[in-house]
């Protein structure tokens, strides 16, 4: 049988997103035990301006989590019309504060405050999301740094599921500051060739058509198809999109019982970018719900326990 036959007639490998976030936050726990017998308890300031409800619900989950793993947590929420000054200055707090190791200001940012500013008064030190340019640029030279958490999953996702990097032919579609441009750092830093595909990228099917590992992180609902994907390919669904048209879920979800079920009780359900029919020709994907989505809040808690590590020499 031809390499492309048997490559086709195997079943795909989900990634499960959920059991390796579990994994890598129970390693958190550990290592904060570890540091609570040096009397140490890592400390995480999240900095919530205003009340947008997305955020608030992010915001939730993040402080959760830091409870559950033994890691103090400090919520903020300046109003919506905090000065830039005045946020400025409790930036400059929180640097200087001994219990805190990492600060995360919650984004979107309201549009009188200039977020780039904000994110570059944060201590990187203790800049738990990788965003001062200090740690971009780290990242970019291949130096140990706080790096962003989403991409820091994707990467997550790739090793624990022992699927080899170096030397392969990867595929990055989106070029955000968040998501796309330090994936793709991180997969050229592991020996992967990489090209990156954004909204002027001219004949994007010839690019993803080449991926042993596709990458999609653009917020487009199922703009991969399936024959945009190579037999055999890893993809990694980075786009959370809510649908909330009944002909959309019908579309993409065409037999999928349970997502219709829980369309009629909410009036949405959540997909990615990849459209789910693409799974069968892959050798794994990370579904949605339930894939890369699943580690973001795992690595913040790793993040925010290596800031804790990192400044006091212990890392
Ligand atoms: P951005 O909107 O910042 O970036 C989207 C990128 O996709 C841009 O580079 C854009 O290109 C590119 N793009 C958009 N449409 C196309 C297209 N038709 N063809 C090729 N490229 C395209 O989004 P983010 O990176 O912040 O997020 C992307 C997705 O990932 C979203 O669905 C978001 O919800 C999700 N996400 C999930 C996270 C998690 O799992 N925890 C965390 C962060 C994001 P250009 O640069 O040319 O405009």
């Amino acid at each position: 049988m031809a390499l492309h036959d048997i490559l086709t007639r195997m079943t795909p490998k989900v990634l499960d997103g959920t059991a390796i976030a579990a994994e890598i936050k129970a390693e958190v726990r550990h290592s904060v035990e570890a540091l609570a017998h040096r009397g140490i308890v890592p400390g995480l300031a999240v900095v919530l301006v205003g009340s947008d409800p997305a955020s608030e619900v992010y915001v939730r989950n993040k402080v959760k989590s830091s409870g559950e793993l033994g890691i103090r947590s400090l919520l903020l929420t300046p109003a919506a019309d905090i000065t830039e000054a005045k946020l400025l200055a409790l930036l400059a707090e929180l640097n200087v504060c001994e219990d805190i190791d990492g600060i995360l200001v919650q984004l979107p940012l309201p549009k009188h405050i200039e977020t780039r500013r904000i994110l570059e008064a944060v201590d990187p030190g203790k800049d738990v999301d990788g965003f001062h340019p200090v740690n971009v640029g780290r990242l970019q030279i291949g130096q140990e740094s706080l790096v962003p958490c989403t991409p820091a999953g994707i990467m997550q996702v790739l090793h624990r599921s022992g699927i080899p990097i170096a030397g392969r032919d990867c595929v990055m579609v989106g070029r955000s500051d968040i998501v796309g441009k330090p994936a793709s750092t991180m997969l050229l830093n592991e020996g992967a060739t990489v090209a990156v595909c954004h909204k002027g990228t001219r004949d994007l099917a010839a690019y993803t058509q080449r991926a042993e590992i596709l990458v999609v992180a653009t917020g487009v609902p199922g703009l991969i198809q399936p024959e945009m994907v190579t037999p055999g390919a890893v993809l990694i669904d980075v786009g959370i999109n809510r649908l909330d048209r009944a002909a959309d879920v019908e579309r993409f979800f065409p037999a999928d019982e349970g997502r219709r079920a829980t369309f009629a009780k909410r009036g949405f359900v959540l997909m990615g970018d990849i459209d789910p029919r693409c799974y069968e020709r892959s050798s794994a994907y990370t579904p949605v719900p339930g894939g890369v989505g699943a580690l973001t809040i795992a690595m913040l808690m790793h993040n925010t326990v290596k800031a804790a590590r990192m400044r006091r020499g212990l890392a």
